[in-house]
């Protein structure tokens, strides 16, 4: 599933249903019909979620929606056809989740998740989605990472290197060899001395040179 980020402002993504359960109206050329017959240019939301699980997309994402009065700039909005809270599928849902999923990362999981009922009096969506997306009371998902694990470069490291891999270099060193190393990012003499201490202990090449070998012992 890719999502790629709008150029407006987004911090928020709203959640509707279509309330029908009717099988000629699951998909978002209905939407789009209903929407236009409302004198609207295009169907109020951003994607479609069908009983299948087949996701669909509405207006573009460039786009601010129409979806909750008064509160569309700033958001996404999804919509799940169904009615009755019992004839949403579980299909449904996983692809709710993987979409949320990837919306949330594509914004550093700072997103927060909200029922239209949130800002209307209308009983929408009509299924328990802060469970379904398990979401905190303000709207967090409690499972997303507070961030995205960063990738952390191992590239060949020897005496006078510098740099950010060097100090995660002198952090791997500190903690398999218990010793105190000062984490400054700058290759030295001790920084050497302890690459080779712990190359003999792994029975690698003690060149106090870190290759591939090396970072693989330091990081398993
Ligand atoms: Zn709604």
């Amino acid at each position: 599933m890719d999502f790629s980020k709008p150029k407006r402002p987004v911090d928020r993504v709203f959640l509707h249903c279509s309330a029908s359960d009717s099988e000629a109206h699951d998909n978002i050329e209905t939407m789009r019909r209903w929407h236009l017959e409302r004198g609207w240019r295009d169907v109020g939301y951003h994607y479609f979620i069908r009983k299948s699980g087949e996701l669909e997309a509405g207006r573009s994402l460039e786009e601010v929606p129409a979806a909750q009065q008064g509160h569309n700039t700033g958001s996404i909005a999804i919509c799940l056809h169904g009615l009755k809270q019992e004839k949403f599928t579980k299909a449904q849902f996983d692809t709710l989740i993987a979409l949320c999923r990837e919306i949330d990362k594509a914004y550093e999981n700072q997103l927060t998740f909200h029922g239209h009922c949130e800002v209307s009096a209308k009983t929408c969506p009509a299924f328990d989605y802060k469970t379904v997306l398990g979401l905190t009371e303000s709207g967090d998902r409690k499972n997303a990472p507070a961030s995205e694990p960063q990738r952390v470069e191992q590239p060949i490291l020897e005496l006078t290197a510098k740099g950010a891999a060097v100090a995660h270099l002198q952090a791997l060193l500190n903690e398999k060899l218990q010793i105190d190393l000062t984490i400054d990012g700058h290759f030295g003499q001790l920084t050497k001395a302890a690459v080779i201490s712990f190359q003999r202990k792994k029975g690698l090449v003690d060149d106090g040179t870190v290759g591939r070998r090396t970072w693989e012992e330091l990081l398993a």
